[in-house]
């Protein structure tokens, strides 16, 4: 292996007691103060790997490797190291740490690349604490506002008050803007949180693009009444054109692979066993990393639904709650960790993400490109998140030989 995995594997463990939980889990929100000391950590690796480290106006900590040619744009890597409440080690760190053992391999062996080299620990990518996630990859990219800052978390506290007290100046966040020239590219290794490549055996995939949601609520109105004396024949039930609309998206969405459709919420008034229902509100959350899919699909059962709806007798409204556009990863980076699977010796398995990472924040600011790592069992944001050493290890060099080719010119 090319870089050193015992030391990226103690990393892993070290960053772990900041925030710990009892179970072996962590929580590690936001400014608070075991995020700072996790921070203080990540930079004395970071110093360690023989980076210059800086910390932005947002907090995001930046560490810097120099290229042999001035003024190229450089050559990012990151993820985030703050958690959500009882997460695992893994998510977001791992991208972190992988970064910084990638540069310091790179020292060690006195390699020298043409563009510069960064290892980037975003500010807040989960959005746990205020409910507003990938505060720094948004500062970067030059999308964070001032009004973002008025998110507050549960207590009352403003991201603007957080960022105060963890002695941070809110009014200077777009000092924390890149120019997109000084940017070449942007690599994310991230754990997988799904099962795809355990199913498949496959201990690193690579990943085709992260889907954007889409967030409609879905309102039916019919006419409630009484459940004995109602033929069926003289009913408009919504509960059972709703119903026929569920299995609609399902079977049209399992037509669009990757493309996936949840439908998580599901209200019905009112609510009595001996009642038809009046009115069914239900949530639908439908994802794809191609918008002309996504916006294909929708289009579809749309329209297959006010159709039904239509001869059924039931009134169909659909509100837009969220429309974030998908960020398909960049074809000459997926070539490139495509290259790099092979000299590593893992076999290609393509895969969309289907949770959201700092890099689709860089959509319109730089090509972006994701390498996953096997996640044991799929399970992620929960103190049980695993893989293993070695799948860490396998793909910190996969991340490394992708950063080599992209580092220097052909
Ligand atoms: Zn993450």
């Amino acid at each position: 292996m090319t870089i050193n995995q015992e030391r990226l594997w103690n990393r892993l463990e070290e960053l772990s007691q900041f925030g710990k939980l009892e179970n072996g889990g962590v929580t590690r929100f936001s400014f608070t103060e075991a995020e700072r000391k996790a921070k203080d950590k990540v930079i004395s690796y970071m110093v360690e790997a023989g980076m210059k480290v800086t910390e932005d106006a947002v907090g995001n900590l930046i560490g810097r490797k120099e290229g042999r040619i001035s003024n190229l744009p450089a050559v990012l890597m990151g993820s985030h190291i703050d958690s959500v409440p009882k997460g695992g080690i893994f998510d977001g760190t791992l991208g972190v740490l992988a970064g910084i053992e990638v540069v310091q391999t790179m020292n060690e062996k006195n390699i020298e690349t043409d563009h510069p080299i960064e290892v980037i620990a975003f500010t807040d990518e989960e959005g746990s604490r205020f409910g507003f996630g990938m505060i720094g990859s948004r500062a970067l990219a030059g999308t964070l506002n001032y009004e973002h800052l008025q998110y507050k978390d549960t207590e009352g506290i403003t991201i603007e008050q957080a960022m105060k007290k963890a002695g941070l100046d809110p009014t200077q966040i777009s000092k924390a803007a890149r120019n997109p020239e000084s940017v070449k590219a942007y690599v994310e290794l991230h754990i997988e949180q799904g099962k795809v490549l355990e199913n498949h055996d496959i201990s690193i995939g690579l990943v085709s693009g992260i889907a954007g949601p889409l967030w409609t609520r879905w309102t039916l109105k019919g006419e409630a009444g009484h459940a004995g004396a109602t033929p069926m024949n003289m009913r408009k039930d919504p509960l059972m054109a709703a119903t026929k609309i569920m299995l609609h998206i399902e079977e049209e969405t399992k037509k669009s692979e990757p493309a996936v459709a949840t439908v998580g919420q599901l209200n019905v008034k009112p609510g009595g066993v001996n009642v038809i229902p009046g009115e069914v509100e239900f949530s639908l959350d439908l994802r794809d990393i191609s918008l002309e899919t996504r916006d294909k699909l929708e289009d579809l059962i749309q329209s297959l639904a006010y159709r039904l709806c239509q001869n059924e007798g039931i009134k169909i409204n659909i509100e837009t709650l969220q429309r974030v556009d998908p960020a398909p990863c960049s074809k000459e980076i997926k070539s490139v960790i495509e290259a790099s699977l092979r000299k590593v010796g893992v076999p290609l398995l393509t895969l969309p993400s289907g949770a959201g990472h700092d890099g689709m924040q860089f959509k319109d600011f730089c090509p972006i490109g994701m390498i996953f790592v096997r996640s044991k069992d799929g399970v992620s944001h929960n103190p049980a998140e695993w893989s293993s050493k070695e799948d860490c290890g396998v793909g910190t060099s996969v991340l490394y030989e992708t950063i080599l080719q992209l580092a220097n010119r052909k």
